[in-house]
């Protein structure tokens, strides 16, 4: 390392890094939060994560084998909150983490979510530690209607995240549509709003060993059904309910498995339910799986075993298992919006498609599966590209904004 080592902290109030994405509220967040203060402590910088207990028996602190020290700190009670209600911990949240600052000397804090950017602008102020935002997700505007399949998530939620893209030292987006999203709604200044691309695994993630599963082979050589993967918290913005209505839209007899693989947030039973009722009124339980959450090394199998990722969600900052399917050599058919125009390359490693018409989405779905020549090459274009990104050059770009926040203060 040129430079010396700093000393970050990371604050976190709704979920943990320790919880498992695809469960609870862990999702994109976590991966993202969890590998790039991997990286950063692996490179020899000293790593916080302060996040909130949410269960009685959590450890003040836990030492990851990277280095990094998870912190939970007391806010409201030690048990698992649903994301509405995580409003109403802030306060205490904030005067847990000014505690824990002045006896952590900290040179930079970086807040995940609109929740841990209020909970840390004061604290950082007091202390004097620049301040950095990540949004992860920004709410929709008043003046539009919510996004279909998006809850109204809390009521201070688009005051917060506008007050903090004033207040806060730096933004951090993880795609460029993002960044437009924080300059156009909130009138960032543009010179404190920055992109870090985004990393992933490509030893977790990567293609069949030999080239095909034994599911490709049943499906091109036995006649078996071909396999549409869809994965992320069974949550009505991710539109598992399009995936559903686009596999029931091509007939039966070459109709592919429908694999869904997560779990609902903590709030999120009933919309369960209502995909499980959609899979059976469709006479599609035989050939349709719930997986519920699965864990990393589970979840990169399954992928590389399917024939093609959708990702019908209705918005999306970014979109990591896009990258996480691109690694692992599988082509991705996904709603034209937001930072998937950046993670899938349209017509090279995946198609975008755009609407709600499952007619639409079923028509992507059933090009792909019958050219097994483009599949191929577009999931060998998706690997390579993948091997163009990693979790070790997201963090070096993280740690030359960290830096340069520094100089210039
Ligand atoms: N994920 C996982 N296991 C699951 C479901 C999801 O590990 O059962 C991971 C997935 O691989 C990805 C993240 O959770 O890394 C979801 O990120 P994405 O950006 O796709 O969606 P978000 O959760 O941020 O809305």
């Amino acid at each position: 390392m040129d430079s010396p080592p700093l000393s970050v902290g990371f604050v976190m109030v709704h979920t943990s890094p320790l919880d498992v994405p695809g469960t609870k509220d862990a999702g994109g967040m976590n991966v993202v939060v969890s590998a790039q203060a991997d990286a950063l402590a692996r490179a020899g910088h000293r790593v916080h994560i302060y996040t909130r207990r949410s269960d009685e028996s959590s450890p003040e602190r836990v030492e990851l084998p990277s280095g990094v020290t998870v912190v939970h700190l007391d806010a409201g009670p030690a048990r698992l909150l649903a994301k509405g209600e995580h409003e109403g911990v802030i306060a205490e949240f904030e005067r847990a983490l000014a505690a824990e600052l002045a006896s952590e000397p900290t040179q930079i804090l970086h807040a995940e979510h609109w929740f841990s950017g209020i909970a840390a602008l004061e604290p950082a102020r007091a202390a004097g530690i620049p301040l950095v935002q990540s949004y992860h997700s920004i709410a929709a505007a008043p003046e539009t209607p919510l996004t279909e399949g998006e809850r109204p998530e809390s009521p201070g939620r688009l005051a917060g995240e506008r007050l903090l893209a004033h207040e806060v030292d730096l933004v951090i987006a993880v795609s460029e549509a993002e960044r437009h999203t924080v300059l156009d709604r909130f009138g960032a200044d543009p010179a404190r709003v920055r992109v870090v691309p985004l990393g992933v695994d490509t030893e977790l993630f990567h293609p069949v060993l030999g080239g095909e599963s034994d599911e490709q082979r049943d499906w091109l050589e036995h006649g078996g059904r071909p396999e549409v993967l869809v994965v992320g918290r069974l949550h009505p913005l991710k539109g598992f309910d399009l995936a559903i209505e686009a596999v029931a839209a091509i007939p039966e007899d070459s109709r592919p498995v429908l694999r869904i693989v997560g779990a609902p947030p903590p709030d999120g039973d009933d919309h369960a339910r209502e995909l499980h009722e959609a899979v059976a009124r469709h006479g599609m339980i035989a050939t349709t799986a719930f997986d519920g959450a699965l864990r990393r090394g589970e979840l990169a199998e399954r992928i590389r075993r399917a024939t093609i990722l959708l990702i019908p969600s209705h918005t999306e900052t970014f979109g990591l298992v896009a990258l996480e399917a691109s690694a692992s050599g599988i082509p991705v058919i996904a709603r034209d919006t937001g930072g998937l125009r950046e993670a899938v390359l349209n017509g090279e490693t995946g198609v975008l498609v755009s609407g709600d018409d499952p007619a639409d989405w079923a028509g992507a779905i059933e090009k792909l599966l019958a050219d097994p020549e483009l599949l191929a090459s577009m999931g060998a274009k998706a690997r390579e590209h993948a091997l163009s990104t990693s979790w070790e050059s997201s963090a070096e770009h993280l740690l030359e904004a960290y830096r340069a926040l520094l100089a210039s203060r």
